[in-house]
């Protein structure tokens, strides 16, 4: 299997190059925030829990979104593989994404990075805020969530970094430019590993 983590800040294009790298690999995508998002719209429990802690741009407990995870991973193993977007967000996500796919003798393949300097990060997702009404794209959740970002999620990258999987790739240009950046990661990292 190809399993794949897009990795980066919030407003930094995972989404939008998740749906591309779908497209050409025929992966299974497990957003974390859609599925949140979708519990949200459905006002399950859940969901009523979920939507304080994301408009203040605070992280679900993890053990929320493990579950998730692990149920993904039982409805799609044996498949080509998994995107993972906008998770692991916390150390312990990466361990126990670790451990799940280890039940399957599955590991993950790549992490890559997008790389977006926090001016664009910012402008990207206020329009989004405008154009959407996304309840956590307004300016004081958004300087949460990247404040978040660097104390929680960051670390993510330094535990990638020991397991030699983790690659950045420049996140600003067009859809078209970054996409191409990152299947060349991936084909590179294919031929090496
Ligand atoms: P973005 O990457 O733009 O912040 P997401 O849709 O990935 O958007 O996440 C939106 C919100 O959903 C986060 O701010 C957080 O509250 C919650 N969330 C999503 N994924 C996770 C996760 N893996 N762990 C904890 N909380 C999460």
């Amino acid at each position: 299997m190809l399993n794949i983590v897009l990795f980066g800040p919030p407003g930094s294009g995972k989404g939008t190059q998740a749906e591309k790298l779908i497209d050409k690999y025929k992966l299974t995508h497990v957003a974390t925030g859609d599925i949140l998002r979708d519990e949200v719209d459905r006002q399950t429990d859940l969901g009523k829990q979920a939507k304080v802690i994301m408009d203040a741009g605070e992280l679900v407990p993890d053990n929320i979104v493990i579950d998730m995870i692990r149920k993904k991973l039982e409805e799609h193993k044996g498949g080509p593989g998994f995107i993972f977007d906008g998770f692991p967000r916390t150390v312990d996500q990466a361990r126990e994404l670790r451990k799940a796919l280890s039940k399957y003798d599955e590991n993950v393949s790549i992490v890559i990075s997008l790389e977006v300097p926090k001016e664009v990060l910012m402008e990207r997702m206020l329009k989004r805020g405008k154009e959407t009404g996304r309840s956590d794209d307004n300016e004081e959740t958004i300087n949460n969530r990247i404040d978040v970002y660097e104390r929680q999620t960051v670390p993510v990258t330094y535990y990638y970094d020991k397991k030699h999987v983790h690659v950045s790739v420049d996140g600003v240009g067009t859809i078209e430019e970054i996409f191409k950046r990152i299947v060349k990661k991936i084909e590179e990292f294919e031929t090496y590993h």
